[in-house]
């Protein structure tokens, strides 16, 4: 079945779980739709006078395990469609790894470089007001995601509380220390490719020295990720962002390019040079023969049309939803290893938990104590999805979203159905 629609991708991976758990059909009903979607226009009063209308959306798939959770994009592809699927994998996400969250996704239809900061702003503030009926601490709580940050999530924040008349910390994650935001929240997403990487690498015995990288989007994920597989002596030599793709089959300077990328306007690579590097397309940076490659951009990029291509031993999907169904079949058929994204870019919600946490509590912990926290959950996940994997012969996705639906499935049959 081709997909259009990434939702009816995500269907597709809960069916397929469905069928093979043979799930209660009235949970999987239940499950197929997003408990709440709020679709709202936030107009916005742009610099020259003129005011224009963005759409924007929230969506929660299932509280059954807990607030939901989820983190909003800014992008012009943003639609309906999209925010569900996403929201339904963080569902799957959340109950991968056990942290007590459902899943939701929220975002504004917007390209964010044709807008000043100020204008970005006003938008931001409009959206959170528009959305503030479902939000809350104890409903659904946001995070950043493509082309939102810690600043962001400062606006997010302040607004709700100019409303409440009280400072709310725990309304999002992501925030920036100053005001409240974990140590290490924001290195977490790119910690967890790496420790799954790790993971990964020591089931098949190689040793990271031994191995090659590319990584496809240099953003929070994609930078982050890079820089700590370098750190732990992976060989980066292929990274890529909106600019197109930058190669050096000896290995790229990653911290020079995260410098770099600090001075550009919209945080890109482009005007990056340096001795030994050449530019690629961003289609070839999928097609590299390399160890491990790291999509950690946007969805659908591994695809029917380019899957037979992909050359590297294992994909690490740092981005939600990189590879289609039809594209995962292929790469299984050719031995490739798929770590999937529920598991592989879980690290952002699992510190988003802890600053959650300790928002509440007003009570903070040091850098150390987060990272070590991150990497005892995500070695448990992994261990959990690998072993299951391996026993009843199934991918690492199948077996992930199957403790994913099985987990939220046992807390709705606990729970049943209202009234
Ligand atoms: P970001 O905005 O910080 O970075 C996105 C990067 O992708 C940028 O470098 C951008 O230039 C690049 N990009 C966009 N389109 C591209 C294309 N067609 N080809 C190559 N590069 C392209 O976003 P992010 O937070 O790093 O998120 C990236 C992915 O990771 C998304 O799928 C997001 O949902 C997922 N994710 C993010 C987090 C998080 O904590 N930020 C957590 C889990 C998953």
């Amino acid at each position: 079945m081709k997909h259009d629609s990434v939702f009816d991708m995500a269907l597709e991976q809960l069916e397929t779980t469905a069928k093979r758990i043979k799930l209660n059909p009235d949970i999987h009903r239940v499950l197929q739709s997003c408990e709440k979607e709020l679709t709202v226009a936030c107009p916005v009063v742009m610099n020259d006078g003129r005011i224009e209308v963005f759409e924007g959306y929230r969506v929660q798939h299932s509280s059954a395990r807990g607030p939901c959770k989820g983190g909003i994009r800014f992008h012009e592809s943003v639609t309906v469609d999209e925010m569900k699927a996403l929201a339904m994998w963080m569902t799957w996400k959340c109950a991968v790894v056990n942290i007590p969250f459902g899943g939701a996704k929220g975002g504004v239809r917007v390209d964010v470089t044709k807008l000043e900061k100020d204008e970005i702003r006003r938008l931001t503030r409009r959206f959170t007001v528009n959305i503030m009926p479902i939000i809350g601490p104890r409903h659904d709580i946001p995070a950043p995601d493509v082309n939102t940050n810690a600043e962001t999530m400062g606006w997010i924040m302040d607004t709700v509380s100019m409303y409440q008349g009280a400072t709310v910390l725990d309304i999002v994650t992501g925030k920036s220390t100053d005001l409240g935001g974990s140590l290490g929240r924001r290195e977490a997403t790119g910690r967890g490719v790496m420790l799954s990487t790790l993971e990964l690498l020591k089931r098949l015995h190689i040793e990271p020295e031994n191995v090659t990288a590319a990584i496809q989007g240099f953003g929070n994920v994609g930078s982050v990720g890079a820089d700590l597989l370098h750190k732990e002596g992976c060989r980066i030599i292929a990274v890529s962002d909106v600019t197109g793709g930058y190669y050096n089959s000896n290995g790229l300077p990653i911290r020079h390019m995260i410098e770099h990328a600090k001075t550009t306007k919209f945080h890109t690579l482009d005007g990056f040079t340096a001795p030994g590097v050449s530019k690629i397309s961003n289609e070839e940076l999928l097609q590299l023969d390399v160890d491990i490659l790291v999509p950690a951009a946007m969805e659908k990029q591994i695809t029917d049309k380019n899957a037979d291509k992909v050359k590297a031993k294992a994909v690490i999907e740092g981005a939600n939803g990189p590879t289609t169904p039809e594209a995962g079949r292929i790469l299984h058929k050719k031995g490739i290893t798929v770590v999937p994204d529920i598991l592989a870019n879980s690290g952002g919600v699992v510190v988003s938990y802890f600053e959650w946490v300790q928002s509440i509590q007003s009570f903070f912990w040091d850098v150390e104590a987060v990272n070590k926290n991150l990497k005892r959950v995500l070695v448990k996940a992994f261990a959990d999805v690998w072993d299951l994997a391996t026993r009843e012969k199934l991918t690492m996705r199948d077996a992930a979203t199957q403790i994913a639906v099985q987990r939220v499935a046992m807390a709705m049959e606990e729970r049943g159905i209202f009234p």
